[in-house]
């Protein structure tokens, strides 16, 4: 059999025009298994044509209504044919775009009338169509350069794409997305409620170009939340233009007024609060996330077995046992000075063991060293310390986890360390940004609000 693929364009005036886009044979006597159907060869030569097709038709459409003069409604002369380059996700086509003289029927004298009008120049300002550029941009965020110039390769009709210029596209809408073009559609401010924020916060670690004079590069993710909506975000400090300006306008487009609290979670590190107070503008209230503490109580009380446990153990069992099972309680609780207390209780123990035979007296220094380091947590932090028991029983966030899940989403599964890429700040700034953006969906729902 043959297929013809005809295309009729009907004008917004009324006219038709038909083109012919070609053909497909099937012969069916020579009909092979991979030969059933349109396939994908066949597929993107049409899509190529039919877009060519439809481009021809609206610019023709549109120079033509261009020409008629808006004050006298006269048609206007054409000045000149431009060339113009047009890069499409279904093709890299050259078109001619004509340029208009303008009419003289409002002007007091030719000097005023300014040069020819180019009617088309805003529809392609650079050169390529927006949607090709936000999946240039998502593909780029998912997969490396190359492979997302590849995939394009493979599925559509495009040009030739460079790893280089999707590593440019996604720094374009990187920017965009900095400058607020993807925002989420403004809450109005009656809608706006005092709403507390939540933020989470973490960082991951991801390799440097060698001419950056260092060998890691932090990356800070999160996720911003509300009682309505959350957002992740991702952000390279160095790279970044202004890193609380970004977390603020983040904070913003999840629907903050301004003024209500913010809650920051995160793990000990001091930098990532104080990011959210700068954008902030204002006290920010910090907790220390309880999973990074309740991990080293974990090893206290690992410590603390294995000292029971030595053969030669000589002293009273319940004097490190009790204060080992009570440390647990007494930080969840938010009884921080007792739990530092019967820490203090157990190096104090431990001490007087030190004094017997080597295998205890390793254990003993073991549950020592052990009890330090959470001791120093806790002082370093003691302003960020909560009853987490009783945020938890009201339902409220005790542990960065959330912000964890965005380690990997936005850092380590792009440009984790196992890739073996090695990135420059603002390169990897560019990707977390996109990258957070296209887990968000914000990139194409943006695209299917333009398109609706
Ligand atoms: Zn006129």
């Amino acid at each position: 059999m043959d297929v013809r693929i005809i295309v009729e364009t009907t004008f917004e005036n009324g006219t038709t025009k038909t083109r012919r886009l070609g053909r497909l044979s099937r012969p069916f006597r020579s009909t092979q298994p991979e030969g059933f159907g349109l396939l994908l060869e066949d597929a993107k030569s049409v899509l190529w044509q039919l877009q060519q097709a439809i481009l021809l038709d609206q610019i023709e459409e549109v120079s033509e209504a261009s020409r008629v003069c808006p004050d006298c409604n006269k048609v206007r002369t054409i000045h000149d044919y431009r060339s113009r380059v047009l890069d499409t996700l279904f093709g890299r086509f050259r078109v001619k775009v004509p340029r208009i003289r303008r009419c003289a029927c409002n002007a007091k004298s030719e000097v005023t009338l300014g040069g020819p009008l180019s009617p088309l120049a805003r529809f392609f300002p650079d050169r390529s169509t927006p949607e090709l550029q936000r999946l240039q941009a998502e593909l780029g965020a998912r997969h490396s350069f190359r492979e997302a110039a590849r995939i394009m390769e493979i599925f559509l009709p495009c040009a030739k794409q460079a790893n280089t210029s999707v590593r440019n596209r996604l720094g374009k809408i990187a920017k965009e997305i900095g400058d607020s073009e993807y925002a989420e559609p403004v809450v109005s401010s009656a809608e706006k409620n005092a709403t507390p924020m939540t933020v989470f916060l973490d960082g991951a670690h991801i390799r440097c170009r060698p001419e950056y004079q260092k060998r890691h590069l932090d990356v800070v993710v999160g996720k911003i939340e509300s009682a309505q909506m959350s957002r992740r975000f991702g952000l390279v400090q160095q790279a970044a233009q202004s890193p609380s300006r970004q977390v603020r306008q983040d904070l913003q487009d999840t629907g903050w007024d301004g003024e209500s609290p913010v809650t920051v979670i995160s793990d000990g590190e001091p930098a990532l609060p104080n990011l959210v107070r700068y954008a902030v503008g204002g006290p920010v209230r910090h907790i220390l996330d309880w999973w990074h503490i309740s991990m080293r109580v974990k090893h206290v009380e690992n410590a603390v077995r294995g000292l029971l446990q030595t053969k030669s153990f000589s002293g009273i069992p319940v004097l490190f046992e009790r204060p080992a099972e009570r440390l647990r309680w007494y930080l969840w609780h938010g009884k921080v000075r007792v739990g530092t207390t019967s820490l203090q209780w157990l190096m104090t123990d431990c001490e007087r063991l030190c004094k017997d035979d080597p295998e205890v007296r390793d254990a003993a220094t073991r549950v020592q060293a052990r009890c330090r380091e959470l001791y120093t947590y806790l002082a370093n932090n003691m302003d960020s310390l909560t009853d987490y028991g009783r945020r938890y029983r009201n339902g409220l966030p005790i542990s960065s986890s959330r912000a964890e899940s965005c380690v990997d989403d936005i850092g380590n599964t792009r440009m984790g360390k196992r890739r073996r890429m090695r990135w420059s700040p603002k390169g990897a700034h560019h990707v977390a940004i996109v990258r957070a953006a296209v887990l968000d969906g914000r990139l194409t729902s943006t695209y299917h609000r333009a398109a609706a």
